[in-house]
C-alpha cells in the first residue's frame, strides 16, 4: 500500500512537470505550421525534445544541430533544471551571417546587436548565426532554461552560466566549460588593476550588467568557472536558486567560506594561471 501510494506521488508529480512544458502533439503542430510557410526556401524542420529547430543549412548539418541540441539539454536539466521551457521555443539557425541578419529581419523585424545570436522572450525564439560554430547555440539555451527555473536570477548569473558552455564538452557524464575565448578580457582588466570588486559585479542591475564599462562577460563567465573547476558550481545553484538574497552574495560566501573581499586575490590569481 505503501508503495503503491509512492508511486502515484510520483507520477502525479510527474504528470504535473510534463504538463508546463509542450506536448509533442503541440510541438508537431507548430512545426507543421513552419514546414507550410518555409516550403521551398531551403529550410529544415525538426521537433527535438521540447523545442522546434529550424536551420537552412543542409538536412544533414541541421541533424547534427538537432543532436547537439539533445546533448546539452539533457546534460544540462541533469545539472540544474527541473523544469523544461513553458512555451513552444523555435530555434533558427542561420548558416552564415548574412542569412542570420536577413532571416532576423524577415521572420522577426529585428536589427541583431550581435553577430553571434540571441533569445527573444518576446517571440518564443532563440535566433543564430551558427556559422562560426555551435558555441552560440549551448550559450543560448541556457537562458530559457533560468527563465522556466530561476525567474529571479540575476544578469550575472544567466550570462555567466550561459557563456560558461560556450565552448561545452561532457566529462564524467556532466556538462564541463572549458575555458574559452573570453579569458583576455578578465586578465586584462586584472592585469591593468581596472577589474570592480566582485561585490559590484554580483550587485549590478541588469542594465548595468548589459552597459558595463568592465568585461562583465567574461567576469561573471570565469566566477561560474571558478566554482565548477573547484566542484562548487552545482551546489551554489541550488543555494543560490532558493536565496532570497538575488545577487548571490549570500549564497557564494556560504559556499566559499570566505567574505568576498577575502576571495577577490584568490580568484585573481586564479584566473592568471589560466591558460586557453
Ligand atoms: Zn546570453
Amino acid at each position: 500500500m505503501r508503495t503503491a501510494l509512492l508511486v502515484t506521488a510520483c507520477l502525479l508529480a510527474a504528470s504535473a512537470t510534463a504538463s508546463a512544458a509542450p506536448t509533442r502533439e503541440e510541438l508537431d503542430t507548430r512545426a507543421g505550421e513552419l514546414r507550410k510557410q518555409l516550403e521551398g526556401k531551403g529550410f529544415t524542420v525538426v521537433v527535438e525534445g521540447s523545442f522546434v529547430i529550424v536551420g537552412d543549412e543542409s538536412p544533414r548539418k541541421v541533424q547534427s544541430r538537432v543532436n547537439f541540441v539533445d546533448w546539452v539539454v539533457k546534460l544540462i536539466e541533469k545539472d540544474y533544471f527541473d523544469k523544461q521551457p513553458e512555451k513552444i521555443l523555435v530555434i533558427w539557425l542561420f548558416r552564415n551571417i548574412n542569412t542570420y541578419k536577413a532571416g532576423a529581419k524577415k521572420f522577426f523585424d529585428d536589427e541583431p546587436t550581435t553577430p553571434y545570436g540571441y533569445y527573444s522572450s518576446d517571440d518564443n525564439a532563440l535566433i543564430m548565426n551558427i556559422g562560426p560554430g555551435a558555441g552560440t547555440l549551448s550559450h543560448e539555451l541556457v537562458h530559457p532554461y533560468i527563465e522556466a527555473n530561476f525567474p529571479d536570477a540575476p544578469s550575472w548569473f544567466n550570462e555567466g552560466l550561459a557563456s560558461l558552455y560556450e565552448q561545452p564538452r561532457e566529462r564524467e557524464g556532466h556538462m564541463w566549460g572549458t575555458t574559452n575565448w573570453r579569458l583576455p578580457g578578465l586578465t586584462s582588466m586584472i592585469r591593468d588593476k581596472s577589474i570592480p570588486p566582485l561585490k559590484e559585479l554580483l550587485t549590478t542591475t541588469r542594465e548595468g550588467f548589459y552597459d558595463a564599462s568592465f568585461d562583465a562577460y567574461a567576469y561573471a563567465r570565469f566566477l561560474c568557472q571558478y566554482l565548477q573547476d573547484h566542484g562548487k558550481l552545482r551546489e551554489f545553484y541550488k543555494a543560490f536558486v532558493v536565496d532570497k538574497d538575488h545577487t548571490g552574495v549570500k549564497s557564494l560566501e556560504k559556499i566559499l567560506g570566505q567574505r568576498l573581499e577575502e576571495f577577490q586575490p584568490v580568484f585573481n590569481k586564479w584566473a592568471l594561471s589560466l591558460r586557453r
